[in-house]
């Protein structure tokens, strides 16, 4: 590794003020939460001393959070797991016996082996916040279950499946706002997370281009709190606020229905015959392609081929006599709702009616009055020549705030509703995408798992995208084929799993008991799980025979979480500085609207205890297993040399590997090409990253754009260069619903059809958060949720001192007024209860907040023991979690079943739907 730019000594006055910290200095990327900013560690004596941001990486351009720069703290924590465990006590009593990584990968292979010929849907095998998904995904598709997933079902799946089933892209790792040419930004639900550093540097150029940014959440924190305007929402309503805003916009004519017309289905005409298997499909050719009314030829003709662009309103009639009508008409119709009305939606979104018609005309005006046209003629797909590409400098972007609550899917569809009629997707100023997106609405690949063959492959990957019923997991009477009931009827668009309901379902057998849960750094058992006391109940609960009624975990982690209480093997992880990893193409990337770019992790430090990187552990206990893709035809090992070998070698097709950059024997090719033997060395020396640019005339409406899509096939994102046309009016949800209606050869129980024909719904809806339902408001009239801080990321930050100073204890934050009202100031305690649950916390009074919400923030309370933090640490006496009052499941419905507390479309974990009452009480002892 060059030399570069290691910092010299100053003398001053004979004292050295600026001792060298390091004598050496090496790149890699940041994993102190999910954001990936390259960093340069520098170390002194092969030890660690200081971490910066690295100044040429794509992501953070050497901006530095503190989580990023108490890395160093993380590699000191006394918490860090030593060696392989085995329990040796009763389940949760945290007593283990050290053993050998032979005997660990030789016990957890006898558990495997065992199932994986015998029945290997026995095995459950969910990831936490994991950026090694498209290794863990493709592992558990070559063991042959389909119960995987990662952590996306309790996180933002709502989000990116809205988006999907919509654009073909979605917010944050799919696509992100035109921060060099935007004049207003409105945020939904976007606390200080995720694409953290990035938002900042946007944000950073708005302010400094006077650009306007609104930030709607119910809490005035993070970014909220340096937006030019804060709307307090009330939790749960963002979808029919935005509603509201779309009515404005059609009444005012403010919307582009030339854009809507070229680019989304809004012409498709849609099959008016109410109660037959057609109803509400679009109306298609004999090729099957999509019809549209030609106002000149007055007739049905494909979608694309009338020089003038079609009809958005109007009833007419096919050939073959049946009524139609445009998608763009019955969307209307649904928007202009008088139940959408500014007045109407006031009260319950928190927002006063002129604020929202303020709102609605802004949008509009920077829409379109400072539109600007790029000039750069071009051509779209379906061949309508452009001048260029007019701007419409209106971006959006939200996240998990709008996402985590059981009407979410449709809240996050509304969003992409409000972008379209502004025509604000992809074009210079909006909302743009990310490499490799877009992709086809929804992308192509459906979950595997329908029949599973004993100790073979299945035959696709464990996660996908339903387009209708026959793609569902389930059995001949509609019970769900997964643990986690993903792509069941219960959840059928669940595109990242149901992590939140792995230990409730397999505890209770339902729908089927398992053998094995393996779970790799997810915080099950405390401030991952909703309902924390039951899942740690159903971790140590036995079977009349006395077996536990899950009989085996195996439990990956770098450090002592409360999880690793209740594992019987525990497997220790390496930190994220002392392995390799790649932030791959083929998972979540790191591209941005410009470029596409990927970047893998170097050990810069050697571990000092017995602890194995988790993805070398993978790959050899696939190899102990025999999986095909990990073992070659004479049995010897595929990746010897693990992960790094894993990474420049394994083709998911051929010519795509993990890593996109520098491939070809030569190292001269970008997306597709052969393994290069040189590849990690190229990527170490340009900084652990790799970037290519999109050709400048592929960098706008790239749905349509021949430009982008020829570039995109070449690199591999696409397999065609098929246009991609926006899901206005959403057919694929419409058949689910005619199946809940009785027609196709795949149907939901009788008992599930009516929950599935509300929520499948292919127009824009609304409707309140079954929370709100399940709950008397007179017995808990607030909401309450949390907020991601700045310097913690979940529980990463639990074990690391100068982070833990920032954050040891958490407040219950309250609203100034109702504060008043219970007679509550700083520093009193308060009881909050939910209809699940009971707990006590301590004030903070506070006036930036929606007026009937309280919060806190997420994952800092601890249990006693965990985490290597002292007897009387602050995170056990002081701090606490809201987990203990969110019931995992629905109150009983109708012949006594309990859905989940989930989203119907998606399954998305509804933590944010929590309701609760608080009392003044005593100061506990
Ligand atoms: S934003 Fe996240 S990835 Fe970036 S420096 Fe901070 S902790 Fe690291």
């Amino acid at each position: 590794m060059p030399d570069q730019g290691l910092p010299g000594g100053v003398q001053e006055r004979g004292i050295d003020t600026s001792p060298p910290v390091a004598d050496e200095i090496k790149h890699t990327t940041c994993y102190m939460c999910a954001c990936r900013c390259g960093i340069r560690v520098y170390l002194r004596d092969g030890a660690l001393s200081y971490i910066e941001g690295n100044p040429d990486h794509p992501v953070n351009k050497g901006v530095l959070c503190a989580k990023g720069s108490a890395g160093i703290m993380h590699q000191k924590s006394p918490a860090k797991l030593r060696a392989p465990l085995l329990r040796t006590g009763p389940r949760g009593s945290g007593q283990f016996k050290e053993i050998s990584w032979d005997e660990a990968l030789t016990l957890a292979t006898a558990w495997l082996s065992k199932i994986r010929h015998e029945d290997p849907k026995q095995l459950a095998f969910f990831t936490g916040r994991d950026q090694s998904q498209a290794l863990t995904g493709w592992w558990a598709s070559q063991f042959g279950t389909p119960n995987y997933a990662a952590h996306g079902g309790f996180c933002s799946v709502n989000m990116a499946a809205a988006g999907l089933y919509t654009l073909g892209g979605s917010f944050w790792e799919f696509g992100e706002p035109d921060w060099e040419r935007t004049n207003y930004l409105l945020l939904f639900g976007v606390a200080e997370d995720h694409d953290s550093n990035p938002i900042k540097l946007g944000l950073g150029k708005l302010k400094e281009r006077g650009a306007k940014v609104v930030s709607v959440n119910p809490v005035r924190t993070g970014y909220s709190a340096i937006a030019d305007e804060w709307i307090g929402i009330t939790p749960g309503s963002d979808g029919l606020f935005v509603l509201s805003l779309a009515r404005e916009l059609l009444l005012a004519g403010r919307i582009d229905a030339a854009f809507l017309a070229a680019f989304s289905n809004a012409p498709a005409l849609v099959i008016e015959a109410p109660g037959t298997a057609r109803h509400g499909l679009v109306a298609r050719d004999a090729e099957g392609r999509v019809l549209v009314w030609d106002r000149d030829k007055q007739a049905a003709v494909p979608f694309g081929s009338t020089p003038r662009l079609p009809a958005l309103q109007g009833s007419f009639t096919l050939p073959t006599g049946e009524a139609v009508r445009p998608a763009f008409a019955l969307v209307a119709e649904r928007v202009l709702d008088e139940a959408h009305a500014p007045e109407r939606v006031a009260k319950r979104c928190a927002i006063a009616p002129d604020t929202i018609r303020r709102i609605a005309a802004e949008l509009a005006e920077a829409a379109f009055d400072e539109s600007k046209t790029v000039a750069q003629p071009w051509t779209d797909a379906w061949g309508r020549r452009h001048d260029g590409f007019p701007s419409r400098p209106v971006a959006l972007h939200a996240m998990r705030g709008i996402s985590a609550h059981a009407n979410g899917f449709h809240s996050c569809r509304n969003l992409h509703l409000l972008q379209m009629l502004l025509g604000a997707v992809d074009r210079p100023g909006s909302w743009r995408y990310k490499p490799p997106f877009p992709r086809p609405t929804p992308p192509g690949i459906k979950p595997a798992g329908k029949t599973l063959t004993p100790g073979k492959p299945m035959p696709g990957p464990p996660l996908g995208f339903p387009q209708g019923p026959e793609d569902l997991l389930v059995d001949a009477e509609g019970k769900a084929l997964r643990i986690d009931k993903a792509f069941s009827w219960e959840a059928p668009l669940a595109a990242h799993g149901l992590m939140h309901l792995v230990i409730t379902n397999a505890a209770n057998g339902d729908p089927y008991p398992i053998e094995v849960l393996f779970l790799f750094m997810a915080n099950m058992a405390w401030n991952s799980a909703m309902n924390v006391d039951a899942t740690r109940e159903m971790l140590t609960r036995r079977r009349p025979d006395g077996e536990y009624a899950i009989p085996r975990v195996i439990y990956v982690d770098a450090f002592r979480s409360e999880t690793v209480d209740f594992a019987d093997l525990v497997l220790p992880d390496t930190t994220y500085l002392e392995r390799w990893d790649c932030i791959s193409l083929l998972d979540r990337p790191i591209c941005d609207a410009e470029g596409a770019a990927d970047a893998i992790r170097q050990p810069v430090l050697t571990p000092d205890r017995d602890v194995r990187p988790f993805q070398d552990v993978l790959i050899e206990l696939g190899w102990r297993l025999g999986l095909p893709g990990l073992t070659r035809e004479d049995g010897s090992a595929r990746f010897p040399g693990g992960y790094a070998d894993y990474l420049v070698h394994h083709e998911r097709k051929p010519g795509q590997g993990p890593l996109a950059g520098w491939r070809g024997a030569d190292g001269s090719e970008d997306g597709l090409g052969a393994p290069n033997e040189s590849q990690l060395e190229r990527y170490i020396a340009n900084g652990c990253f790799w970037r290519s640019e999109i050709p400048e005339a592929a960098r706008f409406s790239r749905h349509a754009n021949p430009a982008y899509l020829a570039w995109a096939k070449r690199m591999g994102f696409l397999d065609n260069e098929n246009p991609i046309v926006f899901q206005f009016y959403g057919e694929a949800l419409q058949r689910f619903r005619l199946a809940a209606e009785g027609h196709g050869a795949v149907q939901p129980p009788d008992a599930m059809r009516e929950r599935v024909r509300k929520a499948f719904d292919p127009l824009p809806l609304w409707y309140p958060p079954f929370e709100d339902e399940a709950n008397d408001e007179s017995r808990f009239p607030l909401h309450a949720i949390t907020q991601r801080p700045m310097a913690m990321y979940h529980s990463w930050g639990s074990m690391n001192a100068w982070l833990r100073q920032i954050h040891a204890a958490n407040r219950l934050y309250v609203p100034a007024a109702l504060a008043a009202e219970h007679g509550v100031a700083d520093d009193d305690w308060v009881a909050l209860s939910s209809r699940h649950g009971r707990i006590e916390a301590q004030v903070r009074v506070m006036h930036a907040v929606n007026a009937r919400t309280v919060w806190t923030w997420n994952a800092i309370g601890k249990k006693r023991g965990a985490w290597g933090l002292d007897a009387n640490a602050p995170e056990f006496t002081r701090g606490f979690l809201l987990n203990h009052l969110i019931d995992e499941l629905l109150p009983e419905q109708g012949a006594g079943y309990r859905y989940a507390n989930s989203d119907p479309v998606t399954g998305q974990a509804a933590w944010y739907d929590l309701r609760v009452r608080l009392e003044k009480i005593e100061r506990p002892a």
